[in-house]
């Protein structure tokens, strides 16, 4: 059997087990446990030092899970953005197909909780349909293969439905949503990059959220997909007591950027039903924003979304950096807090005239001849 297989078969599912663990009253687990999947592979569950670190808090069971603050099962109404089943399509050129039920490990703060871990609701039957959606809606030029975890599949069921989608003339890419090599770095073995090199072109979005989860095994997954030519992003989740310190932050990028990993997005966490305590305000991610942009490596800084509650996309947010704009300049903060001023082009010239500058800067109209007298002379 391949290791990524047995690390499956020996993960941690059963809360008499956590209980014993950590300490935890196993009561509370089992009720959790009734409401969202448990699961937590050896590897992961190895990189937690002590409880409630923030290896712990994304995989382990919280009484809390179960609290109601008035957030939603499904907070981006997905369901209602799905034509048929497994397929979101939101935006105008692109969709999600979801293509697998389970995950590696299942993480608490999970914004398809109400679905992940259940194979009726996703549902492998309807696959086909999927396909069929893509291949007669001629707009769609990227799909997001997710679930669930598309590499929770096998080489060969992922690669049947890669085939079938890369027979389809109008598709331009595909893309990979996966939480594989953070959770089960094993799962990247030399066949399965062998087989994805085929669909090119084909992008990943990885996801790690904080920096001790980029062991030397999950940089050297990461390099194997690199090595295969397969451009990675990342997409991180701002949860509190994870990652929600911008020192944190910019370790974790600058990690990735060395596993050469693009940080794609952070996004502000969802109003999921029973992750009120994972939440943070949203001024956290502005800071975090803030103490990136100009800090450290362009490459390194991701966009901050909020996925907007009732389908309405991913907003980007940005610190405030124009202080004011009108016809003649803008005032601008830099990174470190420095004004500065640039100044408008002028709008009254006539779109047909010729101009060149002179040294001073301003801008003088010039014939044709003068163009010709000023080549003669070098310039
Ligand atoms: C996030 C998402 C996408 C992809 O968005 P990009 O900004 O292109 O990465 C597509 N469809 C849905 C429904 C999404 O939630
Ligand atoms: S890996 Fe992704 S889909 Fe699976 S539980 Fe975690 S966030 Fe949800």
């Amino acid at each position: 059997m391949e290791r990524w297989r047995r690390q499956l078969q020996q993960s941690v599912t059963r809360v008499d087990e956590l209980a014993k663990r950590f300490d935890v009253p196993e009561e509370t687990l089992r009720r959790v446990e009734q409401k969202f999947k448990i699961k937590i592979t050896p590897y992961y569950l190895s990189l937690i030092e002590k409880k409630d670190d923030p290896i712990y808090k994304q995989v382990v069971p919280d009484p809390r899970e179960l609290e109601n603050h008035g957030l939603y099962l499904d907070p981006l109404a997905e369901d209602a953005d799905s034509p048929v089943n497994n397929i979101v399509h939101r935006y105008p050129d692109r969709c999600l197909f979801l293509i697998s039920p389970v995950c590696g490990s299942y993480c608490r703060f999970c914004t398809r909780k109400r679905k992940v871990g259940d194979p009726q609701k996703i549902n492998r039957n309807f696959i086909d349909e999927g396909v069929d959606y893509i291949r007669t809606h001629a707009e769609i030029r990227d799909v997001i293969l997710s679930g669930g975890d598309p590499l929770m599949l096998s080489d060969a069921k992922l690669e049947s439905i890669l085939q079938k989608i890369r027979a389809i003339p109008h598709v331009q890419i595909i893309r990979i949503g996966t939480r594989m090599p953070c959770f089960l770095p094993h799962r990247i073995t030399l066949k399965l990059v062998r087989m994805l090199k085929k669909y090119h072109p084909l992008y990943m979005n990885v996801h790690f959220n904080h920096p001790r989860e980029l062991t030397p095994l999950a940089v050297k997954a990461l390099k194997r997909l690199a090595d295969a030519g397969i451009p990675l992003g990342n997409q991180t989740v701002l949860l509190k007591g994870v990652n929600d310190d911008p020192q944190v932050m910019k370790t974790l990028m600058q990690k990735l950027l060395q596993a050469r990993v693009r940080p794609y997005y952070i996004y502000q966490a969802d109003m999921v039903f029973g992750t009120e305590h994972f939440r943070t305000r949203v001024e956290k991610g502005l800071e975090i924003i803030q103490a990136l942009r100009g800090w450290t490596s362009g490459l390194g800084v991701p966009h901050f979304v909020i996925d907007a509650p009732g389908g309405g996309g991913k907003i980007p947010l940005l610190p405030e950096y124009v202080q004011s704009i009108n016809d003649n300049e803008i005032v601008m903060r830099n990174y470190a807090g420095k004004i500065f001023r640039y100044t408008q082009p002028k709008a009254t010239l006539p779109e047909s005239t010729v101009h060149g500058y002179t040294e001073e800067g301003d801008s003088f109209l010039a014939d044709p001849e003068e163009i010709v007298l000023m080549d003669g002379l070098g310039y």
